[in-house]
């Protein structure tokens, strides 16, 4: 949190609208993002999701298989060669998290932890970190993305769940995040159960957004396409709280004065990047280089870059 850069909330919205679409990047402006026609996850539409298998255990991905090859030399018929033919990455993720993946109103450019861990896959395909293109999708829209081949990965706060696992792959843990809630500084709520009937918001399409469902105290769950839209209607006295990530709320506090987190985690939120089951060879390749992060300082580096204070251990890597 050391290193935030706090900006009045109106000027920094200012600036992000301003500098979405002059980017080198091709995410979409602000404004086109939001009003994307609202999408559901897979299965809701329509077709049943298929229940998760009982014994999944959501943290487990794909044994890498040998050594990471060089930059360069990517096994021929791997997606690894294919992105490569094609010059450059494509991460799909959000713009305003804080921290995680947000845009800099200063440059342009969306940064923040999870857009270094596809900084580092880009790095290790093609020998530079910046050959990557990042394509600013809806929460609601992270597993859909990647079933429909228009991103490579998701690195975007996103958690890895048995019920997702039946659409795509998540590469191995890089990040254990945990929900809690951010009410108003006058509030005297100690933990989101004293906020039974009070309006709480979060992202439609996220676990958060379920988990509020499941408080014995029945607050009401309003959804919002982002949790930046989550953090005006809070502004805007439209909901009461935000439930999410402790790592998402951590970025609004910073942004605001009058805002504060209470209580403690209530779930867990491992995160993991989401990956075409097609290209079981890229989750293997992308697990191989979080064991070369975790191994050479790398993943701890980028914790304390951008959340500061002293690195914890790296998730330790589980594999089916
Ligand atoms: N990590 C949770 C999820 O993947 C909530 C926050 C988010 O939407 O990223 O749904």
């Amino acid at each position: 949190m050391t290193r935030m850069r706090l900006a009045p909330i109106a000027v920094l919205v200012a600036l992000l609208l301003g500098a979405a679409g002059c980017s080198g990047d091709s995410s979409p402006r602000y404004d086109e993002v939001t009003a994307a026609p609202a999408v559901t996850e897979p299965g809701a539409a329509g077709a049943a999701t298929p229940a998760p298998a009982a014994n999944c255990n959501p943290r487990a991905s794909l044994r890498p298989a040998g050594a990471l090859p060089a930059p360069g030399q990517m096994p021929a018929d791997s997606w690894m060669a294919e992105i490569r033919k094609r010059g450059r990455l494509i991460l799909g993720t959000s713009q305003d998290t804080l921290l995680f993946s947000s845009r800099n109103p200063f440059t342009g450019r969306i940064e923040g932890f999870d857009v270094d861990m596809a900084h580092l896959i880009a790095q290790a395909i093609f020998g530079d970190p910046n050959k990557l293109e990042i394509k600013v999708i809806a929460y609601d829209q992270r597993v859909n993305e990647v079933l429909l081949g228009h991103v490579d990965l998701v690195a975007d706060t996103m958690t890895a769940t048995c019920d997702r696992w039946n659409d795509v792959d998540f590469s191995a843990i890089y990040y254990e995040a945990g929900q809690k809630v951010l009410v108003r500084k006058d509030s005297t709520a100690k933990t989101i159960e004293d906020l039974g009937q009070k309006k709480i918001c979060s992202a439609a399409g996220s676990t958060s957004y379920d988990n509020i469902g499941k408080v014995k105290s029945a607050p009401i769950a309003v959804a919002r396409p982002t949790f930046g839209d989550c953090l005006v209607a809070f502004q805007q006295n439209e909901v009461d709280a935000i439930s999410t990530d402790d790592t998402i709320l951590a970025g609004m506090a910073a942004q605001d004065p009058y805002a504060m987190v209470i209580g403690d985690r209530f779930t867990q939120e491992p995160y993991g990047m989401a990956i075409n089951k097609k290209h079981p060879e890229f989750t293997q390749f992308v697990n191989a280089v979080l064991v070369k992060a975790a191994q050479d300082g790398t993943w701890a580096r980028t914790y304390e870059k951008w959340l500061g204070g002293t690195a914890p251990k790296p998730p330790v890597a589980q594999y089916r």
